[in-house]
């Protein structure tokens, strides 16, 4: 790795494309000549909105999102979307979710503040080790939507086919594996993201809505910033946006789509995946957490025998230059994310690493 840089596998903030980095390095004190770095620049500039639309347009491009959806980048990250989607989805008050892990939790504890929630299925009971079966679920008539956390970054967990929601629009968190492979916008109502999980800095979500979902009928109560309208009718200029990250994800846009698009990203993405469950799979030391037709291509979890070795493989892992190794508190084990940034070297090095710490301490 160049500039000493280290194999980050971490779930998030994660590694960015080098060249996109270098490139932010090479326009950072003067912007295409614009005597000032995009962190300087107002938000109403012309150089600025140059960069929002031309991101925009690059992300419509990459994913083919069809006309009738608004593209807008909002605050918060994440957790702010919990709270947004019921907001200003739940019209009849009922949210539906799939309960598959950390994320899809969080979710449902944020949606019941504003209405009720029902858990139409649930991997509860499997220690979110998969995915639960979503062919045949019990939708009310007047469910608002149908929400999925599309892949739990803690648990490693993916869905390969989507739920069957029975008419009702579909709704997907999707930051752990936005841009990771290709998407048919057209099956779902509306998908956000955390961007800083496989596209760039923290702090921003991109939210991709059907038109027809954005109301002007929302309650009095709901403030003016967490509502979709005033984003999609300002461009996602209502207020200073995050300039800095929406300057970034353009670069990995263009990144992206000088790099073979999403199908390219795709490829890559299962061929790293499969180094590295190929290996747990063949190891007596180190064991996959979930079962394999809903294995994250993007959010790897393992175990060793014991809790010690758990924590002395991460540290090892560490040492040897492989960071973030370290499961997420709440489950323990340890945990590659590789997400389209990591490149294929870097989970072949970790599987030689891996490899070796298992001759010396099983
Ligand atoms: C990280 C993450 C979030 C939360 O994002 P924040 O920006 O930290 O609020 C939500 N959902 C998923 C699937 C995530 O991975």
């Amino acid at each position: 790795m160049k500039y000493g840089r280290t194999y980050n596998f971490s779930a998030g903030p994660a590694m960015m494309p080098e060249p996109v980095l270098e490139e932010i390095a090479a326009e950072m004190m003067n912007y295409r000549l614009s005597g000032m770095c995009v962190m300087e620049m107002s938000h109403r500039s012309g150089v600025f909105q140059q960069i929002r639309d031309e991101a925009e347009a690059d992300l419509r491009k990459l994913m083919n999102i069809p006309g009738n959806y608004k593209v807008l980048f909002i605050q918060g990250g994440g957790t702010v979307q919990f709270a947004m989607v019921p907001m200003n989805l739940m019209k009849n008050g009922l949210g539906c979710y799939v309960e598959t892990g950390a994320w899809s939790k969080k979710a449902i504890a944020e949606a019941k503040k504003y209405g009720e929630v029902k858990i139409i299925a649930s991997s509860a009971d499997r220690n979110f080790s998969c995915i639960p079966d979503c062919r045949d679920m019990d939708i009310p008539d007047n469910a608002d939507y149908v929400y999925i956390c599309e892949n739990e970054t803690i648990n490693g967990t993916t869905y390969f086919q989507l739920p069957n929601t029975k008419g009702k629009i579909l709704v997907s968190d999707q930051s752990s594996m936005f841009l990771s492979r290709p998407c048919d916008v057209s099956k779902y109502g509306l998908i956000w993201g955390g961007v800083q999980k496989n596209v760039g800095p923290a702090g921003m979500a991109i939210v991709i809505i059907r038109d027809d979902l954005i109301r002007d009928d929302l309650p009095e109560y709901v403030p003016t910033y967490m509502n979709y309208k005033t984003h999609a009718d300002n461009d996602s200029l209502y207020n200073t946006p995050n300039c800095w990250a929406i300057y970034c994800c353009g670069k990995v846009f263009k990144y992206l789509l000088e790099n073979g698009g999403l199908e390219e990203m795709h490829r890559r993405n299962k061929e790293k995946a499969e180094i590295l469950y190929d290996f747990l799979d063949h190891s007596e030391f180190f064991t996959g957490a979930v079962r394999r037709e809903d294995r994250s291509l993007m959010n790897v979890p393992f175990v060793t025998p014991s809790r010690e070795q758990d924590a002395d493989a991460a540290a090892a892992a560490k040492a040897a230059g492989f960071d973030n190794l370290k499961g997420h508190k709440s489950v323990g084990g340890l945990r590659a994310s590789i997400y389209n940034a990591m490149p294929k070297e870097g989970v072949e090095a970790l599987v030689r690493f891996l490899r070796k710490y298992e001759e010396e301490h099983a």
